[in-house]
């Protein structure tokens, strides 16, 4: 069972979709042009959170940002079978704080920290 509320899952949600807006501006930006990104997009009302988050991902390059989008899109196809919020490998509920910090993580702290070990 998730331990997210119903209303913390619905924002998560918002803000993944947001993400994979700016993800998706931001690849179509740098396609045409290797220009600055620019942080005005028209993607609608952001929030504070949204324009930070946004502002780091416009320092990724195409490649980071590709990763990102996948992960984005995963995330999202995980609300519709419930699996929002657990983690990939170990399937236990990934912490709020860290969903909180970055919503798309794939896995929890501690699978996350020994892939990391791995490498
Ligand atoms: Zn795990």
């Amino acid at each position: 069972m998730s331990s997210l509320t119903a209303e913390q899952l619905k924002e998560f949600f918002r803000r993944l979709t947001v993400a994979k807006a700016q993800i998706k501006a931001l690849l179509d930006q740098t396609a045409q042009d290797s220009r600055p990104v620019d942080l005005e997009l028209p993607i609608g009302r952001l929030t504070r959170i949204d324009a930070i988050q946004m502002q780091g991902m416009a320092q990724m390059n195409r490649q980071q940002l590709d990763i990102r989008r996948q992960q984005v899109d995963a995330s999202l196809a995980a609300f519709d079978t419930g699996k929002f919020g657990f983690c990939r490998h170990c399937h236990q509920p990934i912490s709020f704080a860290r969903l909180e910090v970055l919503p798309e993580s794939p896995f929890c702290v501690d699978c996350q920290e020994s892939f990391e070990r791995e490498r």
